[in-house]
């Protein structure tokens, strides 16, 4: 199709064709079987917005036993749930660059979210990637960079799975701003358009959700936008064409609360849930789905066959993941079913809140600790670790760092051999009117803890950075000042007063359905907000008084909380600056977690999860939010392709401030060459396809049934606007069925990339084996994130003859190591037939270029070879 079309892909392809899943099909296919058409309906629709207990509540299957199933955000913790983890958000985790961490994450993620009876949650994010550095909600995911992001949601979903949670990931795909990310809200006709090149989408976009897949996640969340003028929840080619043929997803789509806006052509494009289950508007009581799918199977407009899929694939996830389980999973008569309300703290509330009129009350909170259990151990502690696994050193000059709890006898300020502490800003200080005080943490008052939005949970408490050093500092022999505005007002005296200067700044974002301060959603600049720079300005430059030189006679030590890059330049290259620390968005933890850090009990391991720029402008000219919708339907091309983040900056041979993977160290490292072991590529140009090993997926009756089983059921007495499956007797004519869709009438063959969960397995197949060593030459214990780099040869042509280009070089593994001093390992990294290959457009398959691919591993980031300083190798 042109530049911003999306072609049409039908039918939908239906689930069950994996071995893997085989088990969860035949059960699912033998309760599914005995449901009439409204109980199937009810299964793929939600209730309508706050009906029950959870963000999401499908309509139940009493009879068969198969519950309502509750829906509950989000990325980062259990949203709306009192006493639950505020675990460090996905940006942090992937600055880790810890595959086990981001499996014991989601861990204790899943069990929370089983414990508390939540069925699916509503995370990993993965969608925004990260194109444009000022996105509102890039800080829900990993890493502006496919394979971190892959490999960090990857692990994320096997972790939340192993506790039988249905992970959800999302926003599929390309939500990668939050201005028009809807029209009811942004005054637009219709949704931004992001119109990506296949190339792009296969090779950057849809990337993390091929992991997600192959990590066996069950289920995918559409997102708001359109993609190249197509709704995503009713885009045939993404949904149909690469989710589900060739990427073989098994479990099942719903749609973003809201985010399905058509009722037909949304089922033919392969949905198969909608969220919350209003229709255009929040509870508006106007499904889409519910009655309104009830009379579209009846009259056509919706194949039988596709309501069989979309159930089954609901039904079949719910198996998979052991959710028939009545010991894990007990069923609502016997206290299972959420136990708790997102909509009220207190024990007693309403059952249907959102329903006007409703007056049914019940016990909705029964308060089920999830923080310290049994099974799970105690995940304050966890969190504890990873937030400070996550903070990534930039900047440490003379070794500034760690830095001392006490000290003894040395000429000190005051002249009494205490040593002087300041700590400089509101960042370090809970805000004072509670931590919870702004609704899904709205706005940016006191320590930056996480970003706003549905992603963002209630604290259960929030040691602040100014608690934990209080606490750590040795009060015999060091006097700390607080400082706990913004203010500049005064501040250079105070600075003056200290031997040491800890200023702490911060830069918030989050969804676009709160703004605060003007910023709505998506960040207005990459600078730190609330007058960050200027007062780390003043505090560098007179802490500890000036010199004769002019220079400041004490070091300052700069903290930096943010939902992204942030551009540093104002104050980077102050002599003052001696220590800057990049702590991101650590959670309930965060001044234990650095604490950890400064006083150097945890030695820093943390890696930029994204390039942080000299200039805004840097990051590319396509990489700006869109502010203004530049027409009726705003249109955001994706021009600038694969070469986003540091692909851009490789590209154009622009020096970053901090290349992406960069991250310091209290010791040093050193690497070995590197031994390569090819696998069996067998010479260029090598697309095998083994013969597509699909088996069939269960049989339902496709027919279309009596009418009349969709009746309302007589004495039901309907809740106002709650969404129910059934019709009145007048309704459900034959007639008047919709007109399939441009296309539908040429079914679409089969993608030769596909087969198996995550597309074609043979894509997974080994290409090259990396070993090398890495030693601890230094002398702490520290932790070295190797990361594995693939240049493809860029001096070839496509299938159409066009010449290739390729990124400079592409993240495709990595690995942390832990080396006590003087220790030394042998790691070995694999590098796969995938990612050795670029996408065709031609053929429509992966393909490995002809020629010489390079292959480099570096522990200081992407540009730890052939730079100066570099000490990768390749
Ligand atoms: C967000 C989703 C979220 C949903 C339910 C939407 O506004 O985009 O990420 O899961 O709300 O709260």
């Amino acid at each position: 199709p042109p530049y911003g079309e999306s072609e049409p892909w039908y039918p939908a392809p239906t689930g069950g064709t994996v071995q893997r899943w085989e088990k969860s099909y035949e059960r699912a296919a033998e309760l599914v079987r005995q449901m009439t058409l409204p109980e199937k309906v009810n299964v793929t629709t939600g209730t309508g917005w706050s009906m029950g207990m959870c963000v999401g509540n499908t309509g139940p299957v009493e009879r068969l036993g198969f519950p309502s199933l509750c829906l509950q955000d989000g990325p980062l913790g259990l949203r709306f749930v009192g006493n639950a983890t505020a675990f460090p958000a996905a940006i942090t985790v992937g600055a880790t660059w810890n595959k086990r961490l981001m499996f014991d994450r989601g861990r204790a993620h899943g069990l929370e979210a089983r414990l508390k009876g939540i069925n699916v949650l509503l995370g990993p994010s993965m969608g925004p990637l990260g194109r444009l550095p000022a996105g509102g909600r890039n800080w829900e995911g990993f890493g502006a960079d496919p394979v971190l992001q892959g490999i960090a949601a990857a692990q994320t979903i096997k972790g939340i799975q192993s506790e039988g949670v249905i992970a959800t990931a999302k926003h599929y795909v390309a939500n990668e701003q939050e201005h028009f990310r809807q029209a009811w809200a942004w005054g637009t006709s219709n949704a931004i358009s992001s119109n990506i090149d296949d190339r792009t989408m296969h090779e950057i976009y849809a990337w993390p959700f091929a992991e997600s897949v192959r990590a066996g996640v069950g289920s995918v969340m559409c997102s708001y936008n359109q993609v190249n003028n197509s709704y995503a929840c009713q885009n045939s080619k993404l949904l149909n064409g690469v989710l589900k043929d060739e990427l073989g997803f098994q479990g099942f789509i719903q749609s973003d609360w809201l985010a399905q806006r058509s009722g037909v052509a949304s089922a033919l494009a392969g949905l198969d849930m909608t969220m919350p289950g209003d229709g255009l508007g929040w509870q508006d009581g106007k499904s889409l789905w519910g009655p309104e799918l009830t009379k579209a199977v009846l009259n056509g407009s919706v194949p039988m066959d596709r309501l069989n899929d979309m159930v089954l694939r609901i039904v079949a996830s719910w198996y998979q993941l052991g959710q028939d389980d009545t010991s894990r999973w007990p069923d609502p008569a016997h206290g299972g079913g959420p136990n708790f309300s997102s909509w009220t703290d207190d024990r007693v509330g309403s059952l249907h809140p959102g329903s006007p009129g409703s007056t049914e009350m019940g016990v909705v909170n029964q308060y089920v600790p999830v923080r310290d259990t049994e099974e799970g151990g105690n995940h304050d502690a966890l969190v504890r670790g990873m937030a400070s696994e996550a903070i990534v050193m930039v900047k440490n000059e003379l070794g500034i760092l760690p830095i001392p709890r006490s000290i003894k006898g040395v000429m000190t300020k005051g002249g009494d051999g205490k040593l002087r502490v300041g700590i400089f800003g509101e960042d370090a200080y809970p805000n004072p009117k509670g931590n919870n005080a702004c609704p899904d943490r709205g706005c940016n008052e006191g320590t930056l803890a996480m970003g706003w939005g549905s992603g963002a949970v209630e604290l259960p408490y929030l040691v602040s950075p100014a608690e934990a050093l209080h606490r750590e500092f040795d009060t015999e022999t060091v006097e700390v000042t607080d400082w706990k505005t913004n203010t500049l007002n005064g501040v250079d005296g105070t600075a003056a007063a200290q031997d040491l200067c800890i200023v702490f700044i911060n830069s918030d974002a989050g969804e676009g359905y709160l703004s605060w301060n003007g910023i709505k959603g998506d960040r207005n600049d990459l600078f730190p907000q609330k007058g960050g720079d200027d007062l780390v300005r003043s505090v560098a430059a007179n802490c500890g008084g000036r010199k004769e030189n002019g220079e400041p006679a004490s070091d300052t030590i700069v903290i930096l909380h943010t939902v992204g890059p942030t551009i540093l330049e104002k104050w980077i290259d102050m002599p003052g600056v001696k220590g800057v620390l990049i702590a991101h968005l650590p959670g309930q933890e965060s001044g234990n977690a650095l604490a950890d850090v400064l006083f150097g009990s945890y030695n820093p391991s943390g890696h930029l999860p994204y390039t942080i720029a000299k200039r805004e402008e840097d990051y590319g000219p396509t990489s700006g939010i869109m502010r203004y919708p530049n027409s009726l339907v705003p249109q955001q091309d994706f021009t600038e392709g694969l070469y986003i983040d540091y692909r851009y900056f490789d590209k154009y041979n622009i020096t970053p401030r901090y290349p992406f993977g960069f991250g310091l160290s209290y010791t040093t490292f050193s690497l070995g060459d590197l031994d390569i072991h090819m696998g069996n590529l067998q010479g260029a140009q090598a697309i095998p396809v083994p013969a597509r090993d699909r088996l069939t997926p269960p049989k339902l009756d496709p027919r279309v049934p009596d009418p009349n089983t969709a009746l309302w059921p007589p004495g039901l007495r309907p809740l106002n606007r709650y969404v129910y499956p059934w019709l009145e007797s007048g309704g459900v004519g034959r007639e008047g069925r919709y007109p399939y869709p441009a296309g539908y009438e040429h079914w679409h063959a089969p993608s030769p990339a596909g087969g198996g969960e995550g597309g074609n397995p043979a894509l997974y197949e080994l290409a090259a084996t990396v070993t090398t060593t890495i030693a601890n030459t230094g002398p702490v214990h520290g932790d070295a994130v190797l990361q594995l780099y693939v240049s493809l040869p860029s001096d070839t042509t496509d299938s159409f003859g066009k010449p290739l280009d390729h990124p400079v070089r592409q993240l495709r593994n990595f690995e942390k190591v832990s080396l006590g001093p003087g220790e030394r390992r042998e790691v070995e990294m694999m590098v796969g037939r995938k990612e050795v290959s670029y996408w065709d457009v031609g053929v429509q398959d992966w393909v490995v270029p002809r020629g010489v691919v390079g292959v480099c591993v570096g522990f200081r980031g992407s540009r730890d070879q052939g730079f100066e300083g570099g000490q990768g190798g390749c």
